[in-house]
């Protein structure tokens, strides 16, 4: 993507989000940026990937039920008890339709940023990463930690994130997103199937 068009996707997101979404917005974008330029990924798709992650987030939930409704995309148990899940894969949809993102990869990782999945690409982890880690967040244990890990070891620095938000879910006696668990099980196991 051109610098022009990840300018008009800022704006466009700037007005569709409260300012606080947007602030941390931006810093997953540049986290994300700078965790691309360590592990040589694609500059700018981590940037397009970081401004679009929550652009569905300040939508309210009927109107994400609306969407998803209207143009058949799949609602799952674990996104019906929680409808803030599907902010990811509205998120996912708006991209393409609305924001004009083409790359796969892009895509995907707007759609795995809450939970990821077994197998992400570098682009999907270092968006999982940066939602984690950017300097807007305060609440994480361990999260100095994992700062500096993400930029010397990134599957290790996803694994203690994730490790750390499964406990944290279960401390909280809220429930564990299935796929959440599958992708911490897949990579405490080195990664492999
Ligand atoms: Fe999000
Ligand atoms: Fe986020």
């Amino acid at each position: 993507m051109k610098e022009s068009d990840i300018t008009k996707i800022r704006n466009s997101v700037k007005k569709k989000l409260d300012a606080k979404r947007y602030e941390h917005t931006l810093g997953v974008a540049y986290t994300a940026a700078a965790l691309a330029m360590r592990y040589g990924a694609d500059m700018n798709n981590a940037l397009v990937a970081g401004l679009l992650h929550d652009c569905a987030k300040c939508l309210s939930n009927e109107r994400r039920l609306a969407i998803c409704e209207k143009h058949n995309i799949a609602i799952t148990p674990a996104e019906e008890k929680n409808p803030f899940l599907l902010h990811a894969k509205v998120g996912s949809f708006l991209a393409m339709k609305k924001y004009g993102v083409t790359d796969r990869d892009i895509i995907n990782a707007i759609l795995n940023h809450t939970t990821g999945r077994p197998g992400m690409s570098t682009l999907e982890k270092i968006i999982w990463l940066a939602d984690y880690i950017e300097p807007g967040r305060k609440h994480a244990p361990n999260l100095d930690r994992v700062r500096k890990m993400a930029f010397e070891e990134l599957d290790s620095a996803l694994l203690i994130a994730l490790e750390d938000t499964l406990e944290y879910v279960k401390n909280g006696k809220m429930e564990v997103d299935p796929m959440t668990q599958k992708t911490y099980d897949f990579y405490k196991n080195g990664g492999q199937e």
